[in-house]
This record gives structure tokens, C-alpha cells and sequence, in this order.
């Protein structure tokens, strides 16, 4: 019998993360004729980068320990009201979409949309957010999500600078009543692209020759006001204006849109999505229809399929990073897709007579607020105002004492006022007790008779401000007002969508690992949901240790000094990472120092990051074994000694290979005075084998959405934090409002970006331990190298390294077979589909060809699976070669096949039904129909339709 304490499951979790078990281990290591994982590990990972001893990360903790400690940790936090606004405000999750959208792994465990067939859910969730968002704005055309409000104003900034007829004009505007985090972003961002900004009154435009303005609409401390004249003022002299703005408000008030405003940005965060101590939210950004073809962003459009379905997808690509790269639009590739359908739902949930009622009750008792104010004789610094009143006059230590009390957040930052924001979820004893905490007692106020007498003298906004035109006219905002059917609309949606829950998704670069339930858990807990970003920092001491437990283990994880938590994506991170460069060479007098050695094979965002540095790219080729020519790197690196700032470098390679002289690499850049800028989106093939800055890099970013299993969201949320070494840490992103160590400028609105997905890091981290964590990365080097042997014999693979062996994936090239065949890579991606597989990577990093990264979380029995599909579809295309199936009608030219398809009266096809839609005997048990068939690009972007289908559409359906 064994003792007590021997009958605990060690490891627990390691086994539950890692896929294959002892038994499937060895199995796989008997097909790679290898002894042991030790073995693989030396023939994969350069012997002069393996780190010598383990990573001191600690023991591996089951979920209830970890759970129970990381509870512990979010009890620190103390959860006050908070009525600070600047862009956060309380919020109702409509527990429906808690439960059935953000806990969902159906929703949360999807990718981003590539593959339109099976991805039909989210896109139209994604549709219904831009519809809400052009509604709201009124504008002509909305993208699909940006990464929050400061960014967004950037990004408008950006544009207007793209599309801005005053080609001689290098200024941009900002009102000073923008909030003091979106001033600090996009001046950051003015920096490196050139431009001067200047911060002053909308009322100065009428002096100034701009190319772009941006005006907050309700102001941060409240104001509404028409902005017509000013944007007249700014279209006279061919500028563009921004307009940030608020749903919430927007709903109540009169749009941007309809005062001639040319982009309007902002959160959708009071839309349903927990404050979270400042994010992840999806920004929303809307722009006219002229201006298409520059806006940022992912744009969803309407199309059609084969048999003339109406099927939608991400339109206008090529307007993006992955193809325009350093002249690309922005560098944003994940956005916050799971926070906009979030928000999408929650306009559906509750319609436009459920949001107007919200609106208008905020914007009433904010009017009794202000009645009280006029009563008690203290002074409104706006009339008008929407939820958000600043109050003068007052003795501010007293209130705030009170406000202290009473547990309750005020804005206290502005000088000799007070401002005060209502949400969704003040109740009417809740203004009873502001007013008692403004004004002391609540003696001669009484809220139902400043109601009556609010009602009666129609304060708060004039009328020509209020908004006129109708909202979320359209059907979708309609049908689903019961829960019942809102469960149902929101279920249907999820089962058009082929997510983790269904069947592996091994894209390449992307690390689509399992997303545990426990790490998931937490994010929910108040304790994380409810923090306003800019509470005082006493009230968020649990997220302080967090946040300081996760980046001491990111550093030991890196090998670098110090890690930054707040970029809130892999693009965001670099941007920072580059940003910390040029500021350190700033600092060391080498401003000159403007450029950056990229790689041919480099991810879209790399040259893209670089461009918005201020960075000249120079393009560094890939030898015929696709690795970096270190040759031409060490001519490029010498011709440019003078003004080489860095070199951007993904490790391993984009082509799934560890380059042997990866630390050669670096000392050629720090021997011409260059900095190393590692790309950690292939973290997972190093976390405890090697590491970036035992390498020898300077700065990396690291994408915990793939390597620290924050789940993919279906495009976002995802986080970005940047790891540097010591030189670097004193120029990684400051923040205006909530003040670190860092004076450099913000990069994102909030201080740790998206920090409520942080648990999810934390317990990945925890779960697994220093070992687990290395098992994990070793089982994925198996992973990657069983499936390139076993698709090696059917398929050639690209590129390998060290003794014929891969990294974490492998490239498996489709060329040969497409000349010899007509089949193309695009065809195999979506016959994969018939077999219940989403594609790998399609076409980066190298055109016609499929990158398979598998992950460690895949059992064998799934990577059989799905090595056994890539097989069966080899099979048929060895038909077509031999002629037996016509390349025009054939299975994976047809591919995917609808139940549509299955339904047709006659079967015209050289091929039977089952073939179509059973290729596999696993499939029977485990069918995904995709919803449409394959979709018409071309038609899509010629016929660019981004807006919900009408009634019509519904009544075929
Ligand atoms: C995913 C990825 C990025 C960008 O990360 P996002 O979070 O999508 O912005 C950058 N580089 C590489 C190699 C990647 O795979």
C-alpha cells in the first residue's frame, strides 16, 4: 500500500498539458529512432545555445494549489466603486454572453478568420460590430476591432496622415480634453513618424494649417459640445479629423459622423467587457467609405460562395502587413476579436430601446447630479455633458476623504476639480450616496423631486446635440430580444466555427496549444474584472504581484533583466522593443542610428514595427536552406556600420529551423554597434532548452497568446510584453496617468495593456512548473518531428536543420505538387476542412506551401489523425495527376463540400457523396460542416459590402 502522501498525481498537470503520454512518447521517439527526448533535444537545439542548467521557475502545482494561491494573490486587491471614467466605466456582462461568449471555448479557442469556410460565427459577430459601430458614428464603413482607444487615436493620426489632401502640413492637432493616456500615445507615436503635434483648444484650429485634428466627443472631463465648427475649420484647410468618442454616448448624442467628423475611434469596452484593470476591450474605429483602402485594421466583408450563398470574410488583405509589410496601413495582426463580439452581442442582447433606456437613465441621473450641484452651489465646469460632470468649488480633500470612506473612486487628478462618471451600474442608492460624499449630506436633496425637476427643465444637452437619426435599425438588433433566443443565436453562431474544442489547429507561428480551464477560470473573478486602471495603486496590490511574480519568471524564462508588461500584442511588443532602442541610442548620442537589417523571411509586422520606428528597412536574403545568408548579413551589417540601429530576428526561424550560428548573428551586429531585436513568437521551441538573451539579444517580445497559453480569441485578445536586458530597461513604455519606473512615453492606453489575461500566463506558468515548462517545449520539438517524419514520405518538407531534424514545425512544400498537378495549397487548406482540420499556416513564410506547427498539447493519437488526412488527401491528388478525377471537378477542388452539396438532388460529381463528406473513418464520429462553401475573394473586394445583410437575406434563410 502506498502512504498517504504518495497518493497524490505528480505532475498532474504536466501530463494533462503535454498531448502524448510515456507510452505515445515512445512511440514517436521509435519512429525517429531516437532513445529518448534528450536525444532529440541535442540533435534540434544548437549544443552552444542550450542553457546549462535548468530554469529556477520551481515546482510544477496542481490546479486546486495554483488556483488556491493565485485566489490568495487576487484578494489583495481591493475592489471600490469607481467612478473615474477617462475611458473605463462600469459595465454589465449580460451573463449570457459571460457564460456562452467569453467562458466559451467555442469562442475563445478560435484563430483569426483566415479560413472564412469555417469561421462563419465570428464573422458575423464581427460584421454585427462594425454595423453597431456605423450606426453609433455615423459613418459609412467600421473595421473589426483595434487594440484600444489610444491606439486607435494613433492610428488615426497615422491615417489621416495617409489620406490628408494638405500634403505640406506636418502638424496634428489634439484637443486638450482628450483623455491624458491617448495624448501620451499618440504623441509617442508622433515621435519616430515625423510629426509635430500640438496639444490646445479646439478653438485654436482657426489659427493652424493642420493635416489631421483629433477632438474628444464627450471631452474627458465631460464636455459635449458641437463640433461642426471646428471640423469646417479643419476641412478648410484640407485636414482630416478624428473624433474619440464613446458608445454609450454616442447612443444618446448626435453622431461624429453627422458633424462632418472623417474617422470616429474609441472603446467598446462599457459594451459588456469587464473593466479588467484596463483591458483587453476592443477599440472600435470607423472611417468613410472613401477612405477604405487606408483605414487599419481587419475590415470583415460580405461575399458570396460557390453556389452564391452569401458568406462573408476578411476583406481588402492586401492592404495589410503580411503583404504591403513597412508600407502596410498599420502593423496590427491580432486585435481583440473576442472582446468585440463581446460587445457586438451585447447591442444585440439588448437593442437599440434596451441601450437607449441604459443611455438615457446614465445620462439622467448624471442630470440629477448636476441639479444637486446647481442646488448646493457648487460649480459644473460644463452644462452640457452626457455622464461625466467636473465639479469645481468644492473642498477637494474633504470629498475625497469621504469618497475614501465610502469606498469610492473619483477623478482627482484635475487641478481644483472633482469629475465624477455614471455607468451602467449605478443604482439610485448609489447616486444617494455621491451626493453624500460631494456634498456631505444629503439635507434638501432629494433625487425623485431633482428627477421631476430635471425632466421638467430638459437639462444636460440641448437638443441640437441630441441624437435624431435612428440606431441599429437593422434586423440582427432585433430578433433575438429573449434569452432564449439570444442563447440560441449565440450557439449557432459558435457551431459554424471550427475551434480547439473541436480538432487540433497546427498553424504555423501561431502555437495553438491547449488553453486549460483552470488558467481560464480566474478571469472572471471580480477581483480581476472590476479594477479601474487608474485606481489608486493601494486598491490593486494583487495585481501588483501579479504582475511582478509573471515578469520575474518572463526574465528567467528570457535570459534578459527586465520585462515590460505593456504592449497588448506581439506587433505592439515590437514597436516597444524598437522604440527602447532608438531611445537608448538617443541617449548614447547616436540618433542617427536609423537602420534596421530584416531578414527576407520575416513575419509581416516585423518590417511594418520597424516603419512606424522610424526604421529604413533593409532586407537581409535566406540561403537555399533558408537560412539567414550570415555573409550578406555581415556586408549589409559593415556597409551601414555608421546608421545600423538593429537587426529583427526570429528565433527559431520562420522557416521552423534553429540556425546554428544564431550567436554569431548577434555579435555581428553589436560588433557595427547594432542592437538585436528578437522576435519571441517561437518562444515554444526555446522556454527552458535556450534562451533569447542567453543568445545574445537585446530586447524580444513575447506573445503570450501562443507560447503562455492565453487562448487565441478567435483574432485577440492577445499580450505582447517586452523582455530587456539592462541597457534597454530604462527606455521601455512609461505611462502618463499611473506612473512607473519608465519616464519614456505609453505605447498602450493602459499601464499593463490587457492585464486581466494575465492570470491565464501566470497559471500556465505555475501549473507546469520549470519542468513542465520544459517538457513542453521539448514534446513540441517531437511533436513537429514525428509529424515531418511521417509526411516527409508523401510530401517534401522545405527546410530542416541540425541532422535532418525541425524545430516546433515544418514546412511542408506544396509546389511541386501543384505544377505537377494544378492542385494548389489553398485546395488542400480547404479539403482539410472536409476532414474536420482547419489548415496550417497557408503561404507564410513561403508562398505555396503549409507550415504545420502541432504544439505539444496534441495526443499522438490527433497528430495521426490528421498526419493521416494530409496522406488520404495525397491519395487524391495522385487521382488527379493520373486523370482519373478531372482537375476541374474533384474533391479538393470542390472542397469544402456543405451539407448543401450533400443535399442536391443530382450528384453530377466523378466522386460519391461519402467521399466528399466522409473522406476519413474518424470523420463519421466527428463531422464539422462547414457553413458555406468556398468563398469568391475577388468578388468580395470588387463588390466591398461590410455592412449586416438585409432583411432579405433573413427571409431566404
Ligand atoms: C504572431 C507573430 C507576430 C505578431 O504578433 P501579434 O500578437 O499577432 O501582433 C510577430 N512575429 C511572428 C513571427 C509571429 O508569429
Amino acid at each position: 500500500m502506498l502512504a498517504l502522501h504518495e497518493l497524490t498525481q505528480t505532475d498532474d498537470f504536466i501530463r494533462r498539458h503535454v498531448g502524448p503520454g510515456a507510452q505515445e512518447q515512445s512511440e514517436m521517439l521509435s519512429a525517429l529512432a531516437l532513445p529518448s527526448l534528450e536525444a532529440l533535444i541535442e540533435q534540434t537545439v544548437p549544443a552552444g545555445i542550450r542553457l546549462p542548467a535548468p530554469m529556477a521557475i520551481g515546482e510544477s502545482q496542481s490546479e486546486a494549489q495554483a488556483l488556491s494561491a493565485l485566489k490568495a494573490i487576487a484578494s489583495k486587491n481591493d475592489i471600490y466603486r469607481s467612478y473615474i471614467g477617462m475611458g473605463y466605466y462600469g459595465t454589465h456582462t449580460p451573463n449570457v454572453i459571460l457564460r456562452n461568449v467569453l467562458e466559451n471555448p467555442g469562442w475563445y479557442t478560435a484563430y483569426t478568420p483566415y479560413q472564412p469556410e469555417i469561421a462563419q460565427g465570428r464573422l458575423e459577430a464581427l460584421l454585427n460590430f462594425q454595423q453597431m459601430t456605423m450606426d453609433l458614428t455615423g459613418l459609412d464603413l467600421a473595421n473589426a476591432s483595434l487594440l484600444d482607444e489610444a491606439t486607435a487615436a494613433a492610428e488615426a493620426m497615422a491615417m489621416a496622415k495617409r489620406v490628408s489632401k494638405n500634403k505640406k502640413s506636418n502638424l496634428f492637432f489634439i484637443a486638450d480634453d482628450t483623455h491624458p493616456q491617448t495624448i501620451d500615445v499618440i504623441c509617442q507615436r508622433a515621435e519616430f513618424f515625423g510629426f509635430e503635434t500640438i496639444i490646445g483648444k479646439p478653438e485654436q484650429l482657426a489659427e493652424l494649417d493642420v493635416f489631421g485634428a483629433l477632438l474628444q466627443y464627450p471631452g474627458t472631463t465631460g464636455e459635449v459640445r458641437d463640433l461642426t465648427p471646428f471640423i469646417d475649420r479643419v476641412h478648410a484647410c484640407k485636414g482630416i479629423v478624428a473624433v474619440a468618442s464613446d458608445l454609450m454616448a454616442l447612443v444618446a448624442l448626435k453622431a461624429p459622423g453627422e458633424m462632418g467628423a472623417d474617422i470616429v475611434l474609441g472603446s467598446s469596452q462599457r459594451f459588456g467587457v469587464p473593466m479588467g484593470y484596463g483591458g483587453p476591450h476592443a477599440a472600435f474605429f470607423a472611417t468613410r467609405d472613401a477612405f477604405k483602402r487606408s483605414m487599419p485594421g481587419r475590415i470583415i466583408g460580405v461575399s458570396k460562395d460557390r453556389r452564391g450563398k452569401a458568406a462573408l470574410r476578411m476583406a481588402l488583405q492586401t492592404r495589410e502587413q503580411h503583404i504591403r509589410r513597412e508600407k502596410a496601413n498599420s502593423n496590427i495582426c491580432t486585435a481583440q476579436v473576442l472582446l468585440a463580439n463581446m460587445a457586438s452581442f451585447y447591442a444585440v442582447f439588448h437593442g437599440p430601446e434596451g441601450l437607449s433606456c441604459i443611455a438615457e437613465r446614465i445620462h439622467r441621473m448624471a442630470a440629477i447630479m448636476a441639479a444637486a450641484a446647481v442646488q448646493k452651489g457648487v460649480t459644473l465646469r460644463h452644462a452640457q455633458f452626457f455622464d461625466t460632470l467636473t465639479l469645481t468649488g468644492l473642498d477637494k480633500n474633504a470629498v475625497l476623504a469621504r469618497a475614501q470612506a465610502a469606498r469610492i473612486n473619483l477623478r482627482a487628478d484635475l487641478d481644483n476639480a472633482i469629475a465624477i462618471s455614471l455607468d451602467e451600474t449605478t443604482t439610485e442608492a448609489d447616486l444617494a450616496l455621491l451626493l453624500t460624499v460631494l456634498f456631505g449630506e444629503l439635507h434638501g436633496l432629494d433625487i425623485h423631486q431633482l428627477d421631476t425637476q430635471v425632466q421638467a427643465e430638459d437639462t444636460g444637452v440641448n437638443d441640437a446635440l441630441r441624437r435624431q437619426s435612428a440606431i441599429l435599425t437593422h434586423p440582427v438588433f432585433h430578433l433575438y430580444r429573449s434569452e432564449t433566443e439570444v442563447l440560441r443565436y449565440i450557439r449557432r453562431l459558435e457551431g459554424r466555427d471550427l475551434s480547439l474544442n473541436h480538432s487540433m489547429i497546427a498553424l504555423g507561428s501561431c502555437t495553438m496549444k491547449l488553453n486549460a480551464t483552470a488558467e481560464m477560470i480566474p478571469i472572471s473573478w471580480p477581483e480581476f474584472a472590476n479594477l479601474h486602471p487608474f485606481c489608486p495603486a493601494a486598491q490593486a496590490q494583487g495585481y501588483h504581484e501579479l504582475i511582478q511574480l509573471l515578469e520575474q519568471w518572463l526574465v528567467t524564462i528570457t535570459g534578459y533583466d527586465a520585462v515590460c508588461m505593456q504592449p497588448n500584442s506581439g506587433a505592439q511588443g515590437e514597436y516597444a522593443g524598437l522604440l527602447a532602442i532608438r531611445h537608448y541610442q538617443a541617449s548614447q548620442g547616436e540618433t542617427q542610428r536609423n537602420i534596421c537589417l530584416i531578414p527576407s523571411s520575416a513575419h509581416g509586422t516585423n518590417p511594418a514595427s520597424a516603419h512606424m520606428a522610424g526604421l529604413e528597412v533593409v532586407v537581409v536574403s535566406c540561403d537555399k536552406a533558408g537560412n539567414i545568408d550570415v555573409e550578406e548579413l555581415r556586408a549589409k551589417a559593415q556597409q551601414h556600420s555608421e546608421q545600423l540601429s538593429c537587426l529583427m530576428v526570429t528565433y527559431p526561424s520562420t522557416h521552423g529551423v534553429y540556425e546554428q550560428p544564431i550567436a554569431e548573428i548577434c555579435d555581428i551586429i553589436h560588433q557595427y554597434g547594432g542592437q538585436v531585436y528578437l522576435d519571441g513568437a517561437n518562444m515554444n521551441a526555446q522556454v527552458g532548452l535556450t534562451s533569447p538573451g542567453f543568445i545574445g539579444a537585446d530586447v524580444s517580445h513575447l506573445n503570450l497568446h501562443k507560447t503562455f497559453a492565453i487562448p487565441h480569441g478567435g483574432g485577440g485578445p492577445g499580450m505582447g510584453p517586452i523582455g530587456v536586458k539592462q541597457h534597454l530597461a530604462p527606455f521601455v513604455p512609461g505611462h502618463v496617468v499611473v506612473k512607473g519606473k519608465s519616464t519614456q512615453g505609453a505605447v498602450s492606453a493602459a499601464p499593463f495593456g490587457s492585464a486581466s489575461i494575465l492570470p491565464i500566463s501566470w497559471m500556465y506558468i505555475a501549473m507546469l512548473g520549470g519542468k513542465g515548462l520544459r517538457r513542453a517545449s521539448e514534446v513540441a520539438i517531437l511533436n513537429a518531428n514525428y509529424v515531418e517524419q511521417r509526411l516527409s514520405g508523401h510530401y517534401p518538407v522545405l527546410y530542416t536543420g541540425n541532422n535532418g531534424r525541425v524545430a516546433h514545425e515544418c514546412i511542408i512544400d506544396l509546389r511541386p505538387l501543384k505544377e505537377s498537378s494544378g492542385i494548389s495549397e489553398l485546395d488542400i487548406a480547404k479539403r482539410l476542412n472536409d476532414y474536420g482540420f482547419h489548415a496550417p499556416t497557408m503561404s507564410f513564410p513561403v508562398a505555396g506551401t503549409l507550415m504545420v506547427e502541432p504544439t505539444e498539447s496534441e495526443s499522438k493519437a490527433e497528430l495521426d489523425r490528421f498526419i493521416d488526412a494530409m496522406i488520404s488527401i495525397r491519395l487524391e491528388i495522385a487521382k488527379v495527376e493520373a486523370g482519373e478525377w478531372p482537375l476541374a471537378d474533384n474533391p479538393l477542388v470542390n472542397a469544402p463540400h456543405t451539407l448543401d452539396d450533400m443535399l442536391d438532388a443530382d450528384w453530377t460529381h466523378p466522386y460519391d457523396r461519402h467521399v466528399a463528406a466522409y473522406p476519413a473513418p474518424a470523420v463519421r464520429s466527428n463531422k464539422f460542416w462547414p457553413f458555406v462553401n468556398r468563398i469568391d475573394d475577388v468578388y468580395g473586394d470588387r463588390n466591398l459590402f461590410c455592412s449586416c445583410l438585409p432583411m432579405s437575406a433573413y427571409e431566404d434563410e
